[in-house]
């Protein structure tokens, strides 16, 4: 069989700006892509309608711009993908794999959930798991499952589609051969291999990147980290996320143009540089890179 040509992603929620966490993480997705020279593609994971607002779409799509990012093809809008979520939890039924539950959050604390096979027909929607592989990460090597891993939500009672989900259905359709994101999805990642094969998918490669860790934790709208494009130039915050990511800078300047900045940082990505763990960050310390 010949292989897939490499396709990647950046997948940002729209709850809040686009803060220097995501800015690592969709530069290192972006250079691992284009150094491949595979496609890059961008998908709007807006399933949490209470959370996202078109409005932070709307910001995070001009900051990537401005950032010299370049996609390829339309945006996937998760909210516009209902069809394609519920076809896949009706396949995942069908093979005896997806049930109803009426467990609530406080009974699945005491006990693992009873309602496979009891044939409801309202409520959360779960999946009982496959037996799982480890998955591959290229920075951290094997990721061990869970020895015996909870069934995963599919779809929340108020019929919201989970992250896991909607995650797979995309990444499966649009053909994406291997995952970049943060280091708090590593653990997912052989879960979320198991609900992929049960679509019949193969698994992607991984490659999660260090979290960043601010003054209070990981760097993440929870916790307010400012937008990325408030604390510097398009160039300064690059420079500033490729030294992050351990990357040589040695050369770049922020008098050079975002795309120029990106393509070369390109052509001299080293994997083997990127930090395994957690990255310090306290943007309340911001300074941006020395000058030319
Ligand atoms: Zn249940």
């Amino acid at each position: 069989m010949p292989t897939p040509p490499y396709t990647g992603r950046f997948a940002p929620t729209p709850s809040g700006p686009l803060h220097l966490g995501s800015v690592c993480t969709c530069l290192g997705a972006f250079l691992r892509a284009r150094s491949q020279g595979g496609r890059f593609l961008l998908r709007i994971e807006d399933v949490d309608r209470g959370r996202c607002r078109p409005g932070f779409t709307d910001a995070i799509r001009r900051d990537l711009d401005a950032l010299g990012f370049t996609f390829d093809g339309e945006p996937i809008v998760q909210s516009r993908r209902d069809g394609a979520y519920e076809a896949a939890i009706a396949r995942l039924a069908k093979g005896g794999w997806a049930f109803h539950c009426a467990c609530t959050r406080a009974q699945l604390t005491r006990r693992p959930c009873p309602c496979r096979g009891r044939g409801l027909s309202a409520g959360a929607v779960r999946l009982s798991l496959p037996p799982l592989a480890p998955a591959q990460d290229l920075l951290h090597g094997a990721i061990e499952p869970p020895a015996h891993p909870a069934p995963l939500l599919l779809k929340t009672r108020d019929g919201l589609y989970a992250y896991h989900l909607a995650c797979v259905v995309d990444d499966l359709e649009s053909g994406v051969t291997e995952v970049v994101r943060g280091a708090d999805l590593l653990g997912q990642s052989p879960l979320q291999d198991g609900l992929r094969a049960l679509l019949g998918g193969t698994p992607p490669a991984y490659l999660h990147l260090p979290l960043l860790l601010g003054a209070h934790g990981k760097l993440s709208k929870q916790n307010r980290a400012p937008a990325a494009l408030s604390l510097g130039t398009p160039q300064e915050i690059l420079l500033r996320c490729l030294a992050l990511l351990g990357q040589d800078t040695s050369g770049l300047s922020g008098a050079m143009a975002p795309r120029d900045l990106l393509r070369a940082a390109t052509s001299r990505l080293s994997l083997g540089a990127i930090p395994r763990h957690g990255v310090p960050c306290p943007t309340s310390q911001w300074t941006p890179p020395p000058g030319p």
